[in-house]
């Protein structure tokens, strides 16, 4: 069971789906399904021209708004992108290293490290994504992948805000259906929650909050949340249905007042 003083935080990560209809109607679906969860943090994460629309939609709940991408630079001739000063006053938070940003897109450690601190100098809060591909994870070197990333994606910093959230993604689990297992996906928390404690502060590592992502559903959700360094999902496909993604909300909610009682 995770810590009580860590409030779980369930991200939604839509990706590039929807049309803007749709969007409107699952942001009201999501208001109405997911009202009256209120023991944890929920950040929902539409394409960006719908993020304005988010912010309004759900300006009246707990229901927070985040960016799925960002560039590091403040402003500039940067055809198509966007800063994270631009997105201050219309998300709270910012996903930073999605495999898919990654490996599709293929962005760097570094560019993931600038992105990062771009959003903590814009006073957002960054969801940092990290995890191993398939074949490092059969080649054992797991641990190897996320020390890497995690290293990468903090060059530079001297003190980590403590709302930072850190995103363990195996790359494989991805989209694929084949959720880790919690044993694997607690493994892999305790790893980053000791390469953060290592890297920053004992605390540091204590009040950070890790999720796990990767094929999350609300059949599984209940068994990831049972886990002591598993604070909370970032969930993609099923975050486009709202009762599903309110079940995976409310198993997250479940296990905190199981924790705290
Ligand atoms: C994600 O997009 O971060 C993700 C985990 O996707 P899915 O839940 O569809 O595997």
């Amino acid at each position: 069971m995770a810590d009580a003083t860590r409030v779980p935080i369930v991200g939604g990560n839509w990706k590039m789906h929807g049309t803007r209809s749709h969007a409107a109607e699952l942001l009201h679906a999501l208001r109405a399904a997911l009202d009256g969860i209120t023991d944890i943090e929920i950040v929902i994460c539409p394409p960006t021209p719908w993020l304005a629309d988010a912010t309004d939609a759900l300006s009246e709940g707990t229901l927070q708004v985040g960016a799925q991408n960002v560039h590091w630079e403040t402003e500039g001739a940067f055809t198509g992108e966007q800063s994270a000063a631009m997105l201050v006053g219309t998300v709270s938070h910012v996903l930073i290293g999605h495999s898919e940003r990654r490996h599709v897109f293929g962005e760097t450690d570094e560019q993931t490290n600038h992105k990062f601190r771009s959003v903590i100098d814009a006073g957002l809060t960054p969801i940092l994504a990290v995890g191993e591909l398939e074949a490092e994870r059969e080649a054992g070197t797991t641990e190897d992948v996320l020390r890497r990333q995690l290293h990468a994606a903090f060059e530079g910093l001297r003190t980590l805000p403590i709302g930072t959230v850190i995103a363990y993604e195996p790359v494989w689990a991805i989209g694929s259906g084949r959720a880790a297992t919690p044993e694997i996906a607690q493994e892999a928390a305790s790893a980053v929650r000791s390469i953060v404690a290592d890297r920053f502060s004992e605390s540091t590592g204590a009040l950070i909050r890790i999720q796990y992502g990767g094929s999350v559903n609300a059949d599984n959700a209940s068994d990831l949340a049972a886990q002591p360094d598993i604070d909370g999902a970032l969930v993609g496909g099923a975050s486009l249905q709202a009762s599903e993604f309110a079940s995976i909300c409310g198993a997250f909610a479940h296990a905190h007042r199981l924790s705290e009682a």
